[in-house]
C-alpha cells in the first residue's frame, strides 16, 4: 500500500481519478483499525460498472423497516445513512438530520437486513461422475446477488482459484463478497466415491504437513472430511491452532463428540450426520449411509441420550452449521430449485439435476425424518449452543448461489422453527462473530460496513419476501442483482 497514492478519503489517486472518485467507498484514513483488504474499492471495469446501481458517497435510506441482525424485533420507519461505505447514522425517520448532498433512498415498504454472513460456501459445482468445477466466474458474482457480503469456502477442490478469487475481490477487480479461504479437504482413506480433485493422508505427519503448507499459501481456516482418522484430525486442529486458524468438519469416522474432545471448532451440516447414535460404531470407520440413517430415524430428540450430547458440543465451544437447503434437495415433496435458479444453470447439468429431482419425488428421504433433525438445530441453540448457516451448493445440484442462501434463511423458520430475526441472526452476526468479523461486518449499527440487503415488502411477516432483494449493498456500493442474475444465464455448470 505504501507506494499507492491517496486522497484524503483514502482513494487511489491516479489518472483516472475522477471516474475512480465515484466508486471508491471506503476511507483508509477513517478507519485505519480495519485491514487493507476490507477497505476496499471497486475497480470502474466494464464489468464490474454493469451490476453497480448506487456509487454515490453519501446514501441516505428513509422510511425502512430494520432487522438489524442482533435477533431483536423489526423497527419501523428508519433512517439510516452510510457515508463512504460506513454505517454513520440510524435512528427514525424525522429525527435524524440527513447530511447535505446525501442520496436519499426511499425505502417505504421495505426491508433491510445486513449482508449474510455464510459459512458453508463452495466455489464449485457438482457437474456429474464425482467432478466438481470451479465455478471462478460466475460464483463470486452470484453470491453477491443472493445477498452474501461475506462468506467462508467450507473446503476447496481448487484450492489455488479460490485463494486468487478472494484476493481479486478484495483489490476490487471483480465484485463477490469478502473470501475467508478453507484448504483442500483434509480426508483419510476409504471414501466410497471418487473424487479426482481430493487428497488422501497419509498420516498426522501429512496432516500436519498439508495444513502447514496451505496456510503459508493463504488459507485461513481448515476443513475435515468424512474419512479422517482421530491421530489425523489431532494433529490437524493443533497445527491450524498454532497457526491462528479454524478447523471444521464434514464428520462420519470421527463422531461429534469424539471430534469435540479433540477441539474442533465448528461441524457442518447440522444434526444430519451425527455417527454418535450408531450401535456397534468401529472407532475411525465411516459407518455405512444405512447404518446412519438407521440411527437417526429411531433418535428421540428430546432423550437424555440427546440432550446431554448437545451440552457436551456447547460445553466445548463447538459451533454448528446448519445447511438446510442442500439436504431438503434429498427430501420428497420439496420444491424444485425456484425457477430463477434454473435458469443459471447450463442445459446438460440443468437436465441432470431435473432427472435427479423427479426421482427423489418418489425414493427421497422423509419430510418426518428431515424435519425432526432441522428441529434439532433449535434445539441446539435454547441450549445455548452457536448456530452458522451456510448452504452447501453440492450434493446431486439445484442448490445454486445466488438463491439457496435466501431459501436457507426461510428453512430456519419453515422447518428449524425460529423466528425471522432469529434466522437472520444466524445468517449474519453468528457468522461474523466466528470469523472474528463482528467489529466490522455482520450486523446494522453504527461504524459497521455498509453491507446492506434490499427487501421489498415486510420480510419478518412473510420471510419469502426476501426473494426479492433488487439491492444488495456491499462497502456502501450498491448492486442491481437482476443485471447480476441476466449476466450469469447458462453459466453455472460451465466457469
Ligand atoms: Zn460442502
Amino acid at each position: 500500500m505504501s507506494s499507492l497514492k491517496t486522497d484524503r478519503r483514502g482513494c487511489p489517486v491516479t489518472p483516472h481519478r475522477r471516474s475512480l472518485g465515484l466508486l471508491c467507498a471506503a476511507s483508509l484514513s477513517a478507519f485505519a483499525g480495519v485491514p487493507a483488504a476490507q477497505a476496499q474499492a471497486l475497480k470502474p471495469t466494464a464489468d464490474n460498472k454493469a451490476f453497480v446501481s448506487y456509487a454515490q458517497p453519501v446514501i441516505a435510506f428513509t422510511h425502512a423497516t430494520i432487522v438489524d441482525g442482533t435477533g431483536g424485533k423489526r423497527r419501523r420507519d428508519q433512517t439510516l445513512v452510510s457515508d463512504h461505505g460506513r454505517i454513520t447514522a440510524m435512528g427514525p425517520t424525522g429525527k435524524l438530520r440527513l447530511p447535505d448532498g446525501a442520496t436519499v433512498i426511499d425505502a417505504t415498504g421495505k426491508t433491510l437486513l445486513p449482508g449474510f454472513v455464510m459459512l458453508h460456501q463452495h466455489m464449485f459445482y457438482p457437474v456429474g461422475e464425482g467432478a466438481y468445477s470451479e465455478m471462478s466466474y460466475s460464483f463470486p458474482r452470484l453470491y453477491l446477488a443472493g445477498g452474501v457480503t461475506t462468506m467462508r469456502t467450507g473446503g476447496s477442490m481448487e484450492p489455488y482459484s479460490d485463494l486468487n478469487i478472494r484476493d481479486a475481490i478484495s483489490r476490487g477487480d471483480i465484485v463477490g463478497p469478502d473470501m475467508d479461504v478453507t484448504g483442500p479437504y483434509l480426508n483419510g482413506a476409504g471414501l466410497p466415491i471418487f473424487v479426482p480433485a481430493m487428497h488422501t493422508l497419509t498420516g498426522p505427519d501429512d496432516a500436519e504437513r498439508t495444513v502447514n503448507y496451505w496456510s503459508d499459501e493463504g488459507a485461513t481456516s481448515f476443513k475435515a472430511y468424512m474419512n479422517i482418522t482421530h491421530a489425523e484430525l489431532q494433529t490437524a486442529i493443533d497445527t491450524a491452532h498454532k497457526r491462528g486458524h479454524k478447523v471444521t468438519g464434514h464428520l462420519c469416522s470421527v463422531t461429534y463428540q469424539e471430534a469435540a474432545d479433540l477441539g474442533i471448532d465448528n461441524i457442518e451440516h447440522g444434526f444430519f450426520l451425527p455417527t454418535d447414535f450408531v450401535k456397534d460404531k468401529k472407532p475411525d470407520t465411516c459407518p455405512s449411509t444405512g447404518d446412519l440413517r438407521q440411527s437417526l430415524a429411531g433418535l428421540d430428540v428430546q432423550s437424555k441420550e440427546v440432550k446431554a450430547f448437545l451440552k457436551d458440543l456447547i460445553d466445548h465451544h463447538v459451533a454448528i452449521t446448519s445447511t438446510l437447503p442442500v439436504f431438503e434437495s434429498t427430501v420428497q415433496g420439496r420444491p424444485e430449485a425456484p425457477s430463477g435458479a434454473l435458469d443459471m444453470l447450463a442445459p446438460a447439468v440443468r437436465e441432470q439435476y431435473e432427472a435427479t429431482w423427479k426421482k427423489i419425488q418418489s425414493h427421497g428421504e422423509s419430510v418426518g425424518n428431515y424435519k425432526k433433525l432441522a428441529g434439532l438445530e433449535k434445539q441446539f441453540v435454547e441450549a445455548g449452543g452457536q448456530l452458522l448457516a451456510g448452504t452447501d451448493p453440492t450434493g446431486y445440484g439445484g442448490v445454486v448461489p445466488g438463491f439457496a442462501e435466501k431459501r436457507e434463511v426461510e428453512l430456519l423458520v419453515e422447518d428449524a422453527g425460529f423466528n425471522f430475526p432469529e434466522a437472520v441472526k444466524i445468517a449474519t452476526y453468528n457468522g461474523a462473530q466466528f470469523l472474528g468479523r463482528a467489529d466490522d461486518v455482520g450486523s446494522l449499527a453504527v461504524g459497521k460496513r455498509s453491507d446492506i440487503l434490499v427487501i421489498d415488502g415486510d420480510a419478518s411477516r412473510d420471510p419469502t419476501a426476501i426473494e426479492h432483494m433488487p439491492l444488495v449493498f456491499k462497502n456502501g456500493i450498491g448492486y442491481n442483482t437482476q443485471a447480476i442474475f441476466d449476466a450469469m444465464k447458462q453459466d453455472v455448470g460451465l466457469h
